[in-house]
């Protein structure tokens, strides 16, 4: 990737966006800057008797369509670039699905499977109490993300109700069922990205059945090749942060995902059920008919674009292709499905789960189900229309699509930015 920040280069996709636009130029400059971003350090007991200090951040991006919302990540490889990229992506996102939630996220600098459970849950209760005045249900509402997951999620809300006083459960959304988590959370990722395909199927020109390579298999990466498969596709290959396998006949996605819930990296499957051993930079090149990125960002870049034989990109990942890589693709014909429309179904749950912590009454899982298809079908047939009538790539379209609702916000809170300083 070129020089510049990570934001530098998202924000290129805005200036896209704009183009398109008859925007007051009051918008953009609004919305090229985080509005707050705080850093700490957290300073946890670790089991053998020592102190350790952990950077961690939380950002809130932009709120002018309300609370912002974002999930936490735990890498080792976090910034505070990372995170405002990231919550950038979420006011983005919440607009391209009309959720009525700006945009945050938040990190720790940690390579969570170094540490034990109990200090994973002291880290985890030690950035509640770093942050509990920035976060809260009509404020800033986290959710999980990389290596953090609904366990995580309970000790933090369980944390933030015990500074408050009572209980908060729309404080933070992917908690376990026990503590007020919605019904569909898990999968909600992957299975938004699956309606879409499923819904543009014939518009993007797929036919029956496909071929799917998945990069990175955590939540989203199981989840997008479980339901796929059992629609009768065919997932060739899986790559984790250990390695990959691939097979042209088929993987056994369950024996994947077995090997992955007993901690064993997908690669330790080579050998057995028909799957061979693959490096893992050679996923992006693999013959399919849609490669879905699910691990982190710019996973394709103007290195590896041009080795992609896929005709789609469904991307679950926020941020896996750059925007150099974008411009090969478009070249070679590649569809990119972009992440703030193709991995929204993640915060679109979490917003459900939000509402029916709100209201205290909780819906069947085919009401998710079904409320969640019809949003990702509406949003999804509006942008691949707008795409269409303007000549541009679908990423452009999600973009001038939340654009115009960010616009129409800011517009809509008035003209006191000309009185004050
Ligand atoms: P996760 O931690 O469950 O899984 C991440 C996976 O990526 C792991 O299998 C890991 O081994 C793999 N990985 C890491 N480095 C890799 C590499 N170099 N090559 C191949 N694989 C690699 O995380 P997740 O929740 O599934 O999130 C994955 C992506 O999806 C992230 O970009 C995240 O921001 C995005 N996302 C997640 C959600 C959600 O609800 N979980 C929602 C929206 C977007």
């Amino acid at each position: 990737m070129s020089e510049g920040s990570l934001l530098d280069h998202a924000l290129v996709r805005l200036d896209e966006a704009a183009a398109h636009l008859a925007i007051d130029a009051d918008v953009i400059e609004k919305l090229k800057y985080a509005r707050e971003t705080t850093k700490v350090r957290l300073m946890i007991r670790m089991d053998d008797g020592s102190r350790k200090s952990f950077l961690a951040w939380r950002c809130r991006y932009d709120d002018t369509r309300g609370p912002t919302k974002g999930g936490i990540r735990f890498h080792p490889d976090a910034t505070a670039d990372e995170v405002e990229t990231l919550a950038f992506w979420m006011t983005f996102k919440c607009a391209v699905m009309n959720l009525p939630y700006g945009g945050g996220k938040g990190a720790v600098q940690v390579d969570p499977r170094k540490l034990s459970k109990a200090e994973l849950e002291r880290l985890s209760r030690a950035y509640i109490q770093a942050f509990s005045r920035i976060i809260g249900p009509d404020r800033d509402i986290p959710a999980p993300d990389v290596y953090t997951n609904s366990m995580i999620m309970g000790w933090m809300a369980d944390e933030y109700a015990q500074i408050v006083g009572e209980a908060a459960p729309a404080v933070i959304t992917g908690k376990p069922l026990a503590l007020g988590g919605s019904l569909g959370r898990g999968d909600a990722t992957a299975r938004g990205g699956y309606y879409l395909v499923r819904h543009l199927a014939t518009d993007l020109g797929l036919g029956q059945p496909l071929k799917v390579a998945v990069q990175g298999f955590g939540n989203a990466g199981q989840h997008i090749a479980r339901l796929l498969a059992a629609d009768g596709h065919t997932i060739v290959a899986v790559s984790d942060s250990e390695g990959a396998v691939h097979a042209p006949a088929g993987l056994d996605v369950h024996a994947l995902m077995t090997a992955k819930a007993q901690g064993r990296s997908v690669a330790s499957t080579a050998g057995s059920h028909g799957h061979e051993r693959l490096a893992a930079e050679k996923l992006v090149g693999v013959d399919c008919d849609v490669l879905v990125p699910s691990a982190l960002e710019n996973m394709i870049h103007e290195g590896n674009a041009g080795t992609v034989r896929a005709k789609l990109i469904l991307e679950l990942a926020n941020g896996p292709v750059t925007a150099e890589a974008d411009a090969i693709l478009a070249r070679n014909s590649v569809i990119v499905l972009p992440d703030i429309l193709a991995n929204a179904g993640g915060v679109t749950v979490s917003y459900f789960e939000w509402v029916q912590n709100r209201q205290g009454y909780y819906w069947t899982l085919e009401e998710i189900h079904e409320r969640l298809r019809v949003i990702m079908e509406r949003e999804g047939r509006a942008i691949w229309n707008t795409a269409r009538e303007k000549g541009i790539s679908v990423r452009t379209a999600a973009y001038v699509h939340a654009l115009n609702r960010l616009a129409e916000a800011i517009e809509a809170h008035g003209t006191q930015n000309f009185f004050v300083s």
